[in-house]
């Protein structure tokens, strides 16, 4: 290597893992993530554009570009046509391929080793080994959250002796990790062990569904992150290095935020069968009857109330609704009532979902609350607008001790003076449970699509003058 790139290589990779971590900064609150997003985009080109220099890669130059050009293209083409909607299963695939690819150098790695090519330092090869492993449960632990979040797959799939049969996987798993410590990789033993690991992330994935869904996504985007990070220590690449360990850190922080949103610890929602009703069974059944509203009176509810709090769900995102909303919002707020929009944690399909819609809106941030800052004031309140949510409002998860749900920290919508819940129909959400919140008795059901009643609700209150 010429000795000026011997320079530039490692400060080029410095100043990328420096923007990762402003980029990351960034996009940690609202009005910064499209800068964060920006910086991150940069320092991304700029770790793939030094590692050309690289001395590792000399001579590969060639299928780098292919790589890079075709992976470019079909990204870019991709992000383009997905809809808002099936952006949570997109990011889910994306953290696979990241798992994915960290699983792959491991393999590459190892069989060189077999092959004489390189030398590991014990250290080295119990990392690449362990790299290998999360990369892999996180590649197919994806797949299968993205064909359950595609509707490709049931949200849970559960068998008698599963947690057994689970728990043998992962120790032939890490069984086979040791062998190869020991005696050395061959490609029969790299064979059953990436094999055994890819097993591990699908047996270890498909029970999980229901609600704790968002856990489980984030906690493979920080398994990639570890993965990632543990290839960059193997490939000695700096830039990789810091890369996956503040993805892995960011995730494992989101994982833990998703954890608390849900009221599960991590080992309960991977291994207690947390959401294990969903689709098989529904808790008690809800007592009583739906009532209705239609748009025009509950236009004048919500003209002639004091305070509004808006609940949005992931309906509103398939209508994309956001902008009748706030259009709704700045009505009211003129006739004196006061707004507030109140998210869940898990509302929506992916984290900061709801955040995402409202600020493509518009809305401002001072009129959005986290559900531990606004549930106190449902009891205060006029009218519950629940758009397009669901479970984050099941009163099941406070008063159903055998609903899949209890324990989950919900949106207190029931306790509002008058509860409003549009939606299209009979239709559950994902975890695929009744909501006794439609057969309370301050509940009216407005049925529709969350943008035409969106409308119909604006037009409604600009008839009162
Ligand atoms: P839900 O999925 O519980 O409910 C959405 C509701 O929206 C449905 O009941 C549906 O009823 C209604 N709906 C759908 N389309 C429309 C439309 N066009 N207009 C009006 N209503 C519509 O959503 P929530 O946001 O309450 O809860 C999120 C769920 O997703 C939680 O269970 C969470 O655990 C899970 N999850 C969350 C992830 C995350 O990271 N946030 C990731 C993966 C899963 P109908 O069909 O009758 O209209």
């Amino acid at each position: 290597m010429m000795p000026s790139l011997q320079f530039l290589v490692p400060a080029s990779y410095f100043i990328a893992a420096v923007l990762f971590i402003a980029g990351l900064k960034g996009m940690s609150s609202p009005v910064t993530a499209r800068k964060g997003m920006i910086w991150a985009g940069i320092a991304m080109a700029l770790a793939v554009l030094v590692t050309f220099f690289h001395p590792k890669v000399e001579g590969n130059y060639g299928l780098m570009v292919i790589a890079l050009v075709s992976a470019s293209v079909l990204a870019w083409w991709w992000a383009k046509v997905v809809a808002m909607t099936d952006m949570p299963q997109m990011i889910a695939l994306y953290n696979g391929m990241g798992g994915g690819s960290a699983a792959a150098i491991a393999a590459v790695e190892l069989l060189k080793l077999h092959s004489g090519q390189v030398e590991m330092v014990p250290t080295t090869l119990l990392v690449a080994s362990f790299g290998a492993i999360i990369g892999s449960v996180a590649f197919s632990g994806s797949l299968i959250a993205y064909a359950k979040l595609q509707g490709w797959m049931r949200k849970s799939w559960r068998f008698p002796g599963q947690q057994l049969l689970n728990l043998l996987v992962i120790a032939a798993t890490i069984g086979l990790g040791v062998w190869i410590m020991v005696d050395g990789p061959t490609p029969l033993l790299l064979a059953l062990f990436f094999a055994s690991a890819l097993l591990a992330g699908i047996l270890v994935t498909v029970p999980i569904g229901g609600a704790d869904m968002p856990v489980v996504i984030s906690l493979y985007n920080a398994l990639t992150g570890l993965a990632v990070g543990f290839k960059g220590y193997v490939l000695e690449i700096p830039a990789l290095m810091i890369a996956g360990i503040v993805v892995g850190a960011a995730g494992t922080v989101l994982t833990q935020l998703m954890a608390k949103a849900m009221n599960r610890s991590l080992g309960n929602v991977l291994f207690a069968g947390f959401g294990k009703a969903d689709e098989d069974a529904a808790g008690l059944s809800a007592e009583g009857e739906m009532r209705s509203i239609d748009a025009t009176d509950a236009a004048i509810q919500m003209a002639y109330a004091e305070k509004v709090i808006i609940v949005p769900g992931y309906g509103l995102a398939v209508a994309q609704a956001q902008h009748k909303i706030w259009e709704l919002t700045e009505l009211l707020t003129s006739r004196g009532v006061k707004v507030s929009f109140a998210i869940h944690p898990v509302a929506g399909r992916m984290p900061g979902h709801m955040n995402v819609l409202l600020a493509e809106a518009g809305v401002p941030y001072d009129l959005i609350f986290d559900l531990e800052d606004i549930n106190a004031q449902f009891p205060n309140t006029d009218v519950a607008l629940v758009l397009g949510a669901n479970d984050v409002v099941n009163p099941a998860a406070r008063k159903d001790r055998s609903s899949p749900i209890f324990g989950m920290p919900i949106l207190d919508a029931d306790r509002a003076r008058n509860c409003i819940v549009v939606k299209r129909g009979q239709g559950t959400g994902f975890s695929g449970i009744e909501n006794l919140l439609f057969f309370e008795d301050n509940t009216r059901m407005l049925y529709g699509d969350a943008q035409k009643v969106a409308q119909s609700l604006i037009a409604g209150i600009k008839a009162l003058g």
